[in-house]
């Protein structure tokens, strides 16, 4: 038995797939003559090609017209006779294939990364897609496709990023397993939005487990059993038997009000990161979606979703939700959530860096765009709008000021639209202490308890070495998290709470008594929460 934290509840049983992160290290291969080279160049090149065309063909009609055209636009720059010539002349020159890809790939990096324009710099991403699947193709690393596992999978991987696990399809998949990870990381947050059990933090699991090996994950006391004896197997399906049970039993909170013995209304909403994620708040009786991780929207692809592809994603949740309030949380990118195609520059601290509401105040195109397409969508239902990483009033007051650009240029245009309330998370140390003041520029607040926890504790959230630490139990959140919520009260705005520690059983009582309004959890966790609230 292997043990890790259980961060997704539920019980999985399936045959593992091991996802190793493929590695495109070539200092090991021997340069032969220049002839060799060039045909394994020349191979790669090939069957880079066919197998992009195959894949336009099959994203047209799965993904849209605009996909494929990037992925065409793949083919049409490998084909740039420059190119390749470049690469055999490094071959000449005594390097080997790779070094060849990788040098030339890197020059057209770098020339269109200093560009000016932003679709010119975007270039610069197809160009690293390009070189990475070439490097892959040579090397003969080619990665495990996620989207495609058989059913009754067990996922085991060192982390998910983010883009990797939006590729899960959840009929598809038993369990997740990490050797990294905690309760609040991404992966752990996605694998419980889609109600697949998880065990994160497993040292080793990725060597400790063979693929195809038939293995239990246990997502509540995060131990996973491989090559399960009879007993175990058992006992297992008794467990689910159980757990199944107790879901049931849940169910009769499906239809009730939040309401506690003594009488007061809270409200029980569901977080989501894509528009299909709404029929999973709906169907565990959510009241309305706390949190929209839009940078959802902007992963996975290989440029930035368009006005009108944001416009149809909100509009659709909006009107899915038909009238419950749906609040959207704009951009949140950097820290974990990369968007290679952003270009973000590298940084020593990214999660103290130019992240978030950062990011979007000074990338105001980008930002005019999401926020023009909310308060577009707006129109079909009761939608908000929430600043993620707030640390100064100034940042709203940007915020405000750049919304009201938009207003002007979609009247301007005669462009139907709701202006939306504007709210603030509350999930750095520095909004926590000014929320008296922050009461004053937001319509309301959303504590965001999983960045919260790990900027007033100092430790990160990912990092099983400092999880004691990682505890939104601990007396100085707690403090924050009061204080947070009286100032609001004192202002007359309503709080809520989207980090995952809204769905701690611990917490819940604290929180109701100190007067949050609005509790937003995973999908999975909402019955729970509301018995919980319900039973005080
Ligand atoms: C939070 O920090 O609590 C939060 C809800 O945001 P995210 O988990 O997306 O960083
Ligand atoms: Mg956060």
């Amino acid at each position: 038995m292997l043990k890790g934290i259980g961060a997704s509840q539920g019980w999985g049983i399936g045959k593992a797939v091991i996802i190793k992160d493929a590695g495109l290290d070539y200092s090991k291969v021997v340069f032969t003559n220049a002839q060799d080279q060039k045909k394994r160049l020349g191979d790669a090149v090939s069957a880079y090609k066919a197998e992009t065309q195959s894949l336009a063909e099959s994203l047209k009609s799965s993904a849209g017209e605009k996909e494929a055209e990037i992925l065409q636009g793949h083919i049409v720059m490998l084909s740039d006779p420059f190119m390749i010539s470049q690469m055999e002349e490094n071959i000449e020159g005594g390097f080997v294939a790779e070094k060849a890809v990788d040098t030339v790939c890197s020059m057209f990096i770098d020339v269109f990364s200093s560009a000016d324009d932003e679709l010119t710099r975007q270039r610069a991403s197809d160009v690293k897609d390009i070189r990475d699947s070439l490097l892959k193709k040579l090397l003969g690393r080619e990665s495990t496709d996620i989207s495609s596992v058989p059913p009754n999978t067990v996922l085991i991987a060192e982390d998910f990023t983010p883009s990797m696990t939006g590729k899960i399809k959840k009929e598809n998949v038993a369990a997740i397993i990490t050797e990294t990870g905690g309760v609040t990381s991404h992966s752990a947050i996605l694998a419980r939005a889609m109600g697949i059990p998880a065990v994160l933090s497993v040292s080793g699991a990725t060597k400790a487990v063979l693929p195809g090996q038939t293995v239990i994950a246990d997502g509540f006391k995060g131990k996973i059993i491989v090559n399960p004896s009879p007993e175990e197997l058992n006992d297992f399906a008794k467990k689910q038997r159980d757990f199944l049970a107790e879901k049931e039993s849940l169910k009769r909170y499906f239809a009730r009000k939040t309401i506690t013995r003594a009488g007061v209304q809270k409200y029980v909403y569901g977080n989501i990161g894509k528009p299909e994620d709404v029929q999973n708040v709906l169907q565990n009786g959510g009241e309305g979606i706390g949190l929209f991780r839009t940078e959802f929207l902007f992963m996975d692809r290989v440029s930035l979703p368009s006005e009108e592809e944001q416009f149809e994603a909100y509009s659709t949740v909006a009107k899915a939700m038909n009238g419950k309030e749906v609040i959207i949380r704009t951009l949140d990118v950097g820290g974990d959530k990369d968007i290679p195609y952003l270009n973000i520059e590298k940084e020593e601290n990214p999660f103290l860096g130019h992240r978030a509401i950062r990011y979007c105040l000074d990338n105001p195109e980008m930002f005019k765009k999401q926020l023009k397409a909310i308060m577009r969508a707006a129109v079909y239902g009761n939608i908000k709008i929430m600043l993620p990483l707030v640390t100064c009033i100034d940042e709203v007051r940007a915020a405000k000021e750049i919304i009201s650009q938009c207003e002007a240029e979609l009247s301007e245009k005669g462009t139907a639209y709701k202006s939306c309330e504007l709210g603030v998370m509350i999930e750095t140390p520095a909004a926590a202490l000014i929320s008296d003041l922050l009461a004053r520029e937001a319509s309301f607040f959303s504590i965001g308890t999983n960045d919260l926890t790990g900027y007033i504790m100092a430790a990160d959230r990912g990092n099983a070495k400092v999880e004691g630490l990682y505890d939104t139990f601990r007396e100085p959140v707690l403090r924050a998290i009061e204080m947070t919520i009286k100032n609001a009260k004192a202002a007359g705005i309503t709080v809520g709470m989207c980090g995952e520690a809204a769905a701690d059983l611990r917490l819940v009582p604290k929180l109701v008594e100190w007067g949050l309004d609005e509790f937003s959890v995973s999908p999975g966790s909402i019955l729970q929460t509301r018995k919980a609230i319900c039973e005080l």
